[in-house]
């Protein structure tokens, strides 16, 4: 092995020779975490708010979540799906319960989970002889995931671009159920939608909209589909966000905040769509694995005994004020806030780039991601304190007044 590299500087010298240049990390290596804190290799202490995108739900290194995973991996981690695992049989029975849906396909990640949604779509009515049922009806700026499948469905050009040609796939306007309603036809086997944009630009539906989905799709014959990758697991105040909002959809996706920040995804479904993938046409090797199963039994088992859910709605409801009032304060950057839950976008005005506002955001030591052009993203742990979201947002204003008075001087 080679000697041991420990500054920051070595260490992204090696990662930009040696990792596939296909993300832009930010120039620092993190070392640990504990809560919303995280630490380089040179112990710079970051403000973690963002939550490695919506994903470490608990926070970082909680001791229930760690002795659950330890004692996980000391007693068994992963058999395969020629045999079942008693903790992926008790997390599939705790998603049904929160959920109402009857039956759960397992997979590790949420592009995968958006594939078992497509696949499941096409092989219900394939299996029932409607072999024209191919088609998808998607919005545009929907995010669902980077492989082909999932990739066909995201409604961003610029991801699209250059890996075609993708599956067939209409998207039209976030919030338009009457171009929705155009889009329908005999050859549309779902329509998929999130509940608030996450990727996008941290969209949240127009009232009514989701509720109008579900009588499109049933007039039309078509399945109704949720990716609650991100909106899933409390980030919106409710275990689903699909939750109250009238869209009953026949199936959904899951991962992000479901393992804590280990990779799991899940999809869920009703019973009538139970025998749409049998035995055979679809599966995954790690898929069901008992470490990752136990590490989202502990998530949902702190969730319940920190309040962690209805804490996302009061929680929300403080950063959603902080961040309106710091749009008021800085209209010559801000355009506005919005969001639901712990997901939340401070938009900027024309003009200014999230890729380019970050790294200042950082240097600040507080970590953001961004989300569409010009939005700053906070997808805190669901275990953040309103003291920790002043902190961020304290932070952020010091950042985006710096940003006022640079423009206003260029
Ligand atoms: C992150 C995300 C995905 C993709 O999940 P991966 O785990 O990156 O494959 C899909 N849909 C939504 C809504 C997401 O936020």
């Amino acid at each position: 092995m080679a000697p041991k590299k420990t500054s920051n500087a070595e260490l992204v010298a090696v990662a930009q020779k040696r990792l596939y240049p296909n993300y832009r990390q930010a120039p620092f290596v993190l070392a640990r975490g504990r809560g919303c804190e995280l630490f380089d290799v040179e112990g710079r202490r970051f403000l973690d708010l963002c939550a490695g995108v919506a994903v470490c739900s608990v926070g970082h290194a909680h001791p229930a979540f760690v002795r659950a995973i330890g004692e996980q991996a000391a007693t068994l981690m992963h058999v395969s799906n020629w045999f079942y695992n008693e903790a992926n049989i008790r997390l599939a029975d705790e998603l049904c319960r929160r959920t109402g849906f009857a039956r759960v396909l397992f997979c590790n990640s949420g592009s995968e989970a958006n594939e078992a949604l497509l696949k499941l779509a096409r092989h219900h009515f394939y299996a029932q002889g409607q072999k024209e049922r191919m088609r998808v009806v998607a919005f545009d700026n929907a995010f669902h995931g980077r492989t082909l499948g999932a990739l066909s469905m995201t409604g961003t050009p610029k991801y699209r671009e250059g890996f075609g040609p993708l599956g067939p796939v209409t998207h039209v306007p976030y919030g338009d159920a009457g171009a929705v309603e155009r889009a329908m036809a005999p050859d549309v086997c779902a329509i998929i939608v999130e509940t608030v944009q996450g990727e996008g630009g941290v969209f949240p539906a127009p009232a009514g909209f989701l509720a109008e989905l579900r009588a499109i799709a049933d007039r039309h014959g078509s399945l109704l589909l949720a990716d609650e990758i991100q909106t899933g697991l409390g980030r919106t105040g409710r275990f689903l966000g699909s939750e109250g909002t009238g869209l009953k959809p026949d199936a959904i996706s899951m991962a992000k905040g479901l393992g804590g920040g280990f990779p799991i995804g899940a999809m869920l479904t009703t019973e009538k769509l139970a025998d749409a993938l049998p035995a055979g046409t679809h599966g995954s090797t790690f898929a069901g694995n008992a470490l990752a199963s136990a590490a989202a039994l502990a998530v949902l088992q702190i969730v319940d005994d920190e309040g962690l859910i209805e804490g996302a709605k009061t929680k929300g409801a403080a950063l959603g004020a902080m961040l309106h009032e710091l749009a008021r304060e800085l209209p010559q950057v801000c355009e506005g806030a919005r969001g639901e839950g712990l997901l939340w976008g401070l938009v900027m005005r024309p003009g200014f780039v999230a890729r380019e506002v970050l790294p200042r955001v950082n240097d600040a030591g507080l970590l953001l991601t961004g989300a569409g052009e010009r939005v700053l993203r906070f997808s805190p742990p669901l275990v953040v304190s309103v003291a920790e979201l002043r902190e961020g947002v304290a932070l952020l204003r010091g950042v985006l007044s710096g940003l006022g008075a640079l423009r206003a001087t260029a």
